[in-house]
């Protein structure tokens, strides 16, 4: 059997190291607000190249602790608008609405897959004040042209890096880096996962990390004067332990993925799969390998009954959930996005594969829809 993605794996391959750092923190007796997350915010904002990184308990948190500061600091207020791939996960929608914003749903492009950059500026109203770019499955999601509508119309940039931790533009610089400020996740199945919930901020602007710091810590920025009605949202100190451990390990994970990917696209050929465009390759960190093809279902049976376990990401687009109804006009026609939701199948593609699985993996692919 091949698992989607064996975590007890991905663990194992860094299990010594990790079992020395979880021990410490065990021994040492200090479980949140210490030495481990101070040390993991300063790593992580080193390795994103921006000057502030601020820790969370998980990565809505993240990018709901981004829009609630933008708020507090008067950038943003209930019923402005923020523009978002249709396509995205739900969790970047939750954010939007969790603060009384008003999600507006742009399509995205067919062939990436991610944000249609030329829908953008038709969306933009007198309410709009960010567009939240998602690099869905850990492809690239900027591009000059929605910085350039950002600068232009003045919006913040918000980018939700959940699944392309380590991506680099061709500026150089990594996604968490590129727009005014990013969300994080790392729960466990991400590129960088803890061994549980975790999240963090990045972002150059000093007054939105120290906003966010204190809407994190119950709205303090001092123990018992509370300047904001915040919450608790920390990561605690076993969790940044075990990110510093496995942040050294990310470009090599990665690194890996893109091989597995690399050979996906050069050895799969079947006429009934549509495989990321070959550009695709260089842009991305392949948190998610998407196959798409209108037998999708079929696909998936075929796969498990000979022993490949995949995912669908994501079954049900936002748009259609029944926590939404009444969000949007209700005849709304979204239909790439509703394509996708329909065709896409996620196959495994991570750094534990051994070539024997992908070997498997590669030749069931081709020889899918040919033997009946
Ligand atoms: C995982 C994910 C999130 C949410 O992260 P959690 O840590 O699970 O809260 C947000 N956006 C996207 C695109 C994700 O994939």
């Amino acid at each position: 059997m091949i698992k989607y993605l064996e975590l007890k794996k991905v663990t194992a391959a860094h299990g010594r190291e990790i079992n020395e750092t979880v021990s410490r923190v065990v021994e040492g007796g200090w479980y949140l607000q210490g030495e481990a997350v101070a040390r993991f915010e300063k790593e992580y904002a080193d390795y994103i190249g921006t000057r502030h990184c601020v820790s969370c308990a998980n990565g809505l948190d993240a990018l709901t602790l981004i829009l609630r500061a933008y708020m507090e600091m008067g950038v943003m207020k209930e019923g402005d608008e923020v523009i978002v791939p249709a396509n995205t996960y739900i969790a970047s929608i939750l954010a939007i609405t969790g603060n009384g914003l008003k999600p507006v749903l742009v399509e995205p492009r067919p062939d990436t897959l991610q944000i249609d950059d030329r829908l953008i500026e038709q969306a933009i109203t007198e309410r709009t004040r960010a567009v939240m770019i998602v690099h869905l499955y850990g492809r690239m999601a900027y591009t000059d042209l929605i910085g350039d509508i950002c600068r232009r119309h003045g919006l913040k940039l918000i980018e939700d890096n959940a699944q392309a931790h380590g991506l680099l533009h061709s500026s150089f610089k990594k996604t968490g880096s590129i727009g005014d400020a990013a969300g994080h996740s790392f729960y466990p199945g991400k590129n960088l996962g803890a061994l549980g919930d975790a999240g963090a901020v990045t972002t150059d602007d000093c007054e939105l990390a120290e906003t966010v710091r204190a809407l994190a810590n119950y709205g303090s920025e001092r123990k018992y004067v509370f300047r904001y009605k915040g919450r608790n949202s920390r990561m605690d100190e076993l969790q940044a332990a075990v990110l510093s451990v496995k942040l050294r390990y990310l470009d090599e994970d990665n690194e890996r993925r893109r091989i597995v990917a690399r050979r996906y696209m050069d050895e799969v050929s079947n006429p009934l799969l549509v495989m990321p465009a070959d550009d695709y390759w260089r842009h991305s960190v392949f948190h998610i390998f998407p196959v798409l093809t209108p037998r999708r279902d079929e696909l998936q049976q075929y796969l498990a009954d000979n022993g490949v376990q995949t995912v669908i990401h994501y079954p049900i687009p936002p748009h259609r959930q029944q926590c939404y109804q009444g969000m949007w006009e209700r005849d709304m026609r979204l239909p790439i996005t509703e394509r996708i939701h329909r065709e896409e199948l996620s196959i495994p593609c991570n750094q534990i594969l051994t070539d024997d699985e992908i070997i498997t993996v590669i030749s069931l692919l081709n020889k899918f829809g040919r033997q009946s």
